[in-house]
C-alpha cells in the first residue's frame, strides 16, 4: 500500500438494522488506532422496504454509483487454531461493482405465446480493465501473487469473452510497465469455480469476477469460514473507499444485542489498509483473529452466547489495540 496520509476523515454510516449496532463497535476499533480528524466511510447495512415502494433506490447502490466505487473487495480468511499454521481458506474476491446484470435494464413484453422478460447484461472493456487492474494490484501484495479470472465464455462468448480478454490484457498495457509480470494468471468457468471452491478452496488467491458471479462466489466463500458475521468488504474506487460488512441488516436479530461485530470491525481494518494505514489495520486484524482463535467470547452465529459489546471488549485488550 501507499504511504499513509497525515490526517484522515472517515464518515460513519450505520444506516439501519444491525448496522446501528455493529458500526459503533467498529468505530471504537478505529478510534483505538487513529485520531479522527472524510477520506473514507464505513457503512453498516440497510433493509430494503418490505413492500414495493415506487421510485425507491437503495442508498448503498446510490453511494457506490455516486462515488464510483467500482470494486467490491471481499477477503475471506479462515483463522487457524494454531497461529503458525497456514489458513485453509485465504482468498480475496474482487467483484466488479458497476455493471453486468446490475444495470437493471429489464423489460417485459407480451407476445403471442405469453409474456417474455429480458435483461441487459453490460460488460465494458473499460470497467473490465479497471477491475482487472485492481485484482492484479491486490495480488501483487500477497505472497502467492495469483489471479483467477471467473467467466462463462464457453457460453457467453461475447460478454464474458470481453471480460476475460480485457482482464488478461492488463499486464501487457503500456501504462502498467511490466508491474504485474510476476503475477500468475489462471482462469475458471464459473460453475466449476464454485465446485472447486468447496472441494479445494486452497487453490484460490485472488479471484476477479463480473458483478453477479462475484456476488455468488463471495457468499459461497463466506459459508466456508463459518458466518456472514465474520466477512468484511470494501467498496473502492480511485478516489474513495467505503468499508461495508458483507452481511445485510439481519432484521431477525435486530435490537437483541447479539449481532456479530467482527465483520464490521474487519471492514474498518480493510478500509485502513486500503488507505495505506497498514499498521493500524494489522493491529485490528490481529486482535480480531485472537478473539476468533480463543473462541471464548463468541456471538450466537458462531455457536457462542456472548453479546456484541462483550466481543467488542474482547478485541480491545491493551496489548492488541493500544500498544
Ligand atoms: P438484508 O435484506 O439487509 O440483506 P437479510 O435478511 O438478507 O438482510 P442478512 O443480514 O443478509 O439478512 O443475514 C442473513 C442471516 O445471517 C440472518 O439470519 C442473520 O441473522 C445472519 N447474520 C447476518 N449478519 C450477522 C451478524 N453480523 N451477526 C450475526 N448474524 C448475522
Ligand atoms: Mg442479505
Amino acid at each position: 500500500a501507499t504511504a499513509a496520509r497525515k490526517s484522515l476523515k472517515i464518515g460513519l454510516i450505520p444506516a439501519d438494522g444491525i448496522g446501528k449496532e455493529v458500526i459503533p463497535a467498529a468505530r471504537e476499533a478505529l478510534e483505538a488506532v487513529l485520531r479522527e480528524d472524510c477520506d473514507a466511510a464505513l457503512f453498516g447495512s440497510v433493509s430494503s422496504p418490505s413492500r414495493k415502494v415506487t421510485g425507491y433506490t437503495s442508498p448503498i447502490v446510490a453511494l457506490r454509483k455516486e462515488l464510483d466505487l467500482y470494486a467490491n473487495i471481499r477477503p475471506v480468511i479462515a483463522v487457524p487454531a494454531n497461529p503458525a499454521e497456514k489458513p485453509s481458506v485465504d482468498m480475496v474476491v474482487v467483484r466488479e461493482n458497476t455493471e453486468c446484470l446490475y444495470v437493471k435494464q429489464e423489460v417485459i413484453i407480451n407476445t403471442e405465446n405469453g409474456r417474455e422478460a429480458r435483461a441487459t447484461r453490460l460488460i465494458t472493456e473499460r470497467a473490465s480493465k479497471r477491475i482487472g487492474k485492481m485484482a492484479f494490484e491486490i495480488a501483487l501484495g500477497r505472497p502467492r501473487k495469483q489471479v483467477t479470472i471467473i467467466h462463462k465464455s464457453n457460453v457467453l462468448s461475447i460478454t464474458d469473452g470481453l471480460f476475460r480478454e480485457s482482464v488478461r490484457a492488463v499486464p501487457k498495457l503500456p501504462e502498467v510497465n511490466g508491474r504485474y509480470d510476476g503475477v500468475k494468471i489462471e482462469e475458471q468457468i464459473v460453475d466449476s469455480a464454485v465446485y472447486r471452491l468447496f472441494r479445494e478452496p486452497q487453490i484460490y488467491d485472488v479471484i476477479v469476477a463480473p458483478n453477479l458471479y462475484g456476488d455468488i462466489l463471495s457468499d459461497a466463500a463466506a459459508a466456508l469460514v463459518g458466518s456472514l458475521g465474520l466477512v468484511p468488504s470494501v467498496n473502492a474506487g480511485d478516489k474513495f473507499v467505503m468499508g461495508e460488512p458483507v452481511h445485510g441488516s439481519a432484521p431477525d436479530i435486530e435490537g437483541k444485542g447479539i449481532a456479530n461485530p467482527l465483520a464490521a470491525i474487519r471492514s474498518a481494518a480493510l478500509m485502513l489498509r486500503h488507505l495505506g494505514y497498514d499498521k493500524g489495520a494489522d493491529r485490528i486484524d490481529n486482535a480480531v483473529n485472537e478473539v476468533i482463535r480463543e473462541g471464548r467470547v463468541a456471538t450466537p452465529d458462531l455457536g457462542g452466547k456472548s453479546h456484541t459489546n462483550e466481543v467488542v471488549e474482547a478485541t480491545q485488550s491493551p496489548e492488541d489495540l493500544r500498544s
